[in-house]
């Protein structure tokens, strides 16, 4: 069995991995960690893989912390930059087992994952590429990360096929053609009864090709946890891995 603690548990989506880990055969709940609780009883005795999903402004002090004490830690908090994934790293560098890791995912559905590694295959066929992202309206920051992610991935895409610039005549007078991410235009929609939803738009002269992932609910995002958890538990992959796209087999 894999002994799971999960940090932030009663958050929404800690809640729903304290109820992944107690429905699935090959793991076991070890702790359920809150805000008021401290991390200093997660150690390797215990815990084989902590799962955490906080707050931007805690998770990498938790991330380090769990490191320090010699647990495997599946990271799902979003907001990481590099510099805290260096540190990470550096940790890790050091860290009291061997072959101790730290998975981080900006998103566990495999859906959006997918869209990803679709759109970075078609980035070279098309002239124009755009992404509308779609969420319910008590998200916070827009574009979402994901959207970043998809519109960072296709440029990098047209840059490698050596593309231009999409084509674009908007001459904008107090209009709007969305946030422009790396030459891509990026659209985001907040609306009531929507999850997390994301379309990716290609045109050419007469075609298009849209991809689209919905994520209709946060249970979209437990098969990739518990991938993650199985993964870190077999120490297949020692050291930092960022994206969930490395455990697909791709
Ligand atoms: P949430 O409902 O606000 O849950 C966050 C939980 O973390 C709260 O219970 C909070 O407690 C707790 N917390 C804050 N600081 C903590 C600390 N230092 N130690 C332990 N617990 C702490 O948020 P959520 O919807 O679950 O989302 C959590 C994170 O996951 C966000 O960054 C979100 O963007 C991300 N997310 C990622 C994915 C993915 O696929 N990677 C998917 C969905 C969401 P209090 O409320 O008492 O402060």
């Amino acid at each position: 069995m894999i002994r799971v603690s999960v940090i932030g548990a009663q958050g929404r989506m800690g809640a729903r991995v304290v109820q992944a880990v107690g429905d699935a055969d090959d793991m076991q709940l070890a702790q359920a960690i809150g805000v008021q609780s401290s991390l200093e009883g997660v150690r390797p005795d215990n815990t084989d893989v902590a799962v955490e999903f906080t707050v931007p402004s805690a998770s990498l002090s938790n991330v380090l912390a769990l490191v320090d004490q010699g647990v495997n830690v599946v990271v799902g908090t979003t907001g990481w930059t590099q510099d805290g994934l260096d540190e990470v790293r550096r940790a890790l560098s050091h860290a009291p087992n061997p072959g101790q890791s730290v998975f981080i995912a900006p998103n566990f559905a495999v859906s959006a994952v997918l869209a990803d590694v679709f759109a970075a295959t078609a980035a070279r066929f098309f002239e124009s590429a755009e992404v509308v992202e779609l969420h319910h309206p008590d998200k916070i920051d827009a574009p979402s990360g994901t959207a970043v992610h998809t519109a960072r991935t296709i440029a990098a895409a047209r840059r490698r096929a050596g593309l231009g610039a999409v084509p674009d005549s908007t001459r904008t007078d107090g209009g709007s053609r969305g946030q422009v991410i790396d030459g891509i235009h990026v659209h985001a929609v907040r609306l009531r009864g929507l999850n997390a939803h994301e379309e990716i738009l290609f045109g050419n002269a007469g075609e298009q090709l849209t991809i689209r992932a919905d994520s209709f609910d946060r249970s979209s995002f437990m098969p990739g946890v518990l991938l993650a958890v199985r993964a870190v538990a077999s120490a297949g992959h020692p050291g930092l891995t960022v994206g969930l796209e490395h455990l697909l087999g791709l």
